[in-house]
């Protein structure tokens, strides 16, 4: 339950199609698998193999998932090199708001682009304050200071207060939490050293209807003026409606464990989340992350039961089945890996890389149709997932559906044009007895890496079904030379 500023009113629509940040890093094995090869069935009767197996990019890495589609709404101004107002800076305009009330931080403070001020917001149970770059300059060049360290107080009381936040919340409860926010507006501001009516006077803003209207989310002016100044005069008594028994330390270590994972220090990210789970036993998400986190240190196992506990706690956890699953496919437990992505595809059907992933497996595990219908699913999320075009094609191939195979590849190579994608569309080109052409894909493999030993093995077999011996052999030469040793025997049996 954002607070909008009637201005910008139109970001809600941003807010609502909002998805989560978060969650970092699994590990990255960007390989591609080198189980290729050419084969030569009947050494005996100088006949050619047409089943060639082609190569397929394995699963790729994986922050999309976890930044899902946040991207959409908001691009962290971090990547812009052209920026001046650093997150540090931010951090300590927020900072100067919760030392007024000796609070630590409990929510991730994120730069978006334009979001034209600050709103408070979760997400998968993530309590995030957003905002954007002018806004927080504003408060730095003295332009607008008050109003933007009103709506900024504002948007902390909400996560102060542990603010649901959350779309379905009845509209009784909303205008109580805007109530409370605005509270902690007048109470915020108060301590930094304003008077009553600087304090007050951005409600003129803000949004809400003059009379009380049960339609709105938000209380009428008259009352949330109230509110400020119960606030403002909390500031200088005790501050009733602040009470410490709404902080859970849980959480507090859990933001504490997440902002050291951002930078970095995982013993100590370790170490908060293990905090927080002592203190919370039942905190899925500390699980989580502290699974995230050890998987990041290569402790496969124990990142594994971290997973375990936050599935244990939370059925429908889908990244943390997600990243087991990804865990158990790079230890090689296939069948465990299919069914934790099976159950992450349940719960959350719209992850792209997760049907890649699951593809991947049919296809080793030979249930070719089945690929097939998860690569399609992972291309129908990502219409440029080159890879699920070209493991797609590889498919095909096996199936000898070539010329569905070939369209595959093309789309591959229009999106990302690469050496496999080349070499594959050869070798169903060279399926389909199209040899000429085949020998073009193999040029261009070969012209992007010069030692590129399957491709010229491949160019050789199509070159001999072409009748040049000569050629043949001189390629499958220069596969041997880079490591092609299958063509040994090619050359004893077809090139004298
Ligand atoms: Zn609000």
């Amino acid at each position: 339950m954002i607070n909008i500023i009637l201005f910008f009113f139109s970001r809600f629509r941003l807010i609502v199609s909002f998805r989560v940040i978060f969650f970092i890093l699994f590990f990255c094995s960007n390989i591609f698998s080198q189980d290729i090869l050419v084969e030569w069935k009947n050494k005996s009767n100088s006949d050619i193999n047409t089943d060639n197996p082609t190569l397929e990019i394995k699963r790729i890495l994986k922050s999309e998932n976890i930044e899902r589609k946040l991207d959409e709404v908001c691009n962290s101004y971090y990547d812009d090199e052209n920026e001046s107002f650093s997150e540090e800076q931010a951090n300590k305009i927020l900072d100067i708001i919760l030392s007024t009330i000796g609070a630590s931080k409990r929510f991730v403070l994120k730069a978006c682009k334009n979001t034209s001020n600050a709103f408070a917001t979760t997400k998968n149970g993530i309590r995030y304050i957003i905002y954007d770059k002018e806004f927080m300059e504003e408060i730095n060049s003295n332009t607008n200071y008050w109003f933007n360290m009103w709506v900024l107080a504002h948007e902390v009381g909400h996560h102060i207060n542990g603010h649901v936040l959350a779309p379905d919340l009845s509209i009784e409860d909303r205008r109580w939490e805007e109530l409370e926010a605005d509270k902690f507006a007048g109470f915020v501001l108060a301590k930094l050293g304003a008077t009553l009516s600087q304090a007050s006077l951005p409600l003129d803003k803000l949004n809400h209807p003059e009379e009380d209207n049960l339609k709105s989310r938000y209380p009428s002016k008259y009352k949330r003026l109230d509110a400020v100044k119960q606030g403002f005069n909390n500031a200088i008594g005790v501050p009733t409606f602040y009470k410490k028994t709404v902080f859970n330390s849980a959480e507090e270590y859990f933001y504490s464990g997440y902002e050291k994972s951002i930078y970095k220090d995982y013993y100590g990210a370790i170490s908060d989340y293990t905090k927080a789970i002592e203190l919370n036993p039942n905190y899925a998400m500390a699980y989580y992350n502290r699974g995230v986190i050890k998987n990041e240190l290569k402790d496969y196992e124990r990142s594994i039961k971290d997973y375990d506990s936050a599935i244990e706690l939370n059925p429908n956890y889908s990244m943390a089945y997600y990243n087991r699953g990804l865990i158990k496919d790079n230890l090689g437990d296939q069948s465990g890996a299919l069914d934790d992505y099976t159950k992450a595809i349940e719960i959350y059907p719209e992850d792209p890389i997760a049907f890649y992933n699951r593809g991947i497996i049919y296809k080793n595990k030979e249930q070719y149709y089945k690929a097939i219908s998860d690569y399609t699913d992972a291309i129908q999320l990502n219409p440029n997932y080159a890879e699920a075009y070209l493991n797609r094609g590889t498919v095909k191939n096996i199936l000898k559906n070539y010329n569905g195979a070939i369209e595959d590849y093309n789309k591959s190579i229009n999106l990302n044009p690469n050496i496999i994608a080349f070499n594959n569309r050869g070798i169903s080109k060279n399926n389909n007895k199209d040899y000429n052409a085949a020998i073009l894909d193999y040029n261009k493999a070969i012209k992007m890496d010069s030692s590129y030993a399957d491709a010229y093995a491949n160019r050789g077999i199509s070159k001999f079904y072409l009748k040049n011996k000569d050629g043949a052999c001189e390629d499958w030469n220069k596969a041997i030379e880079f490591g092609f040793d299958n063509a040994k025997q090619w050359i004893v049996d077809q090139c004298n």
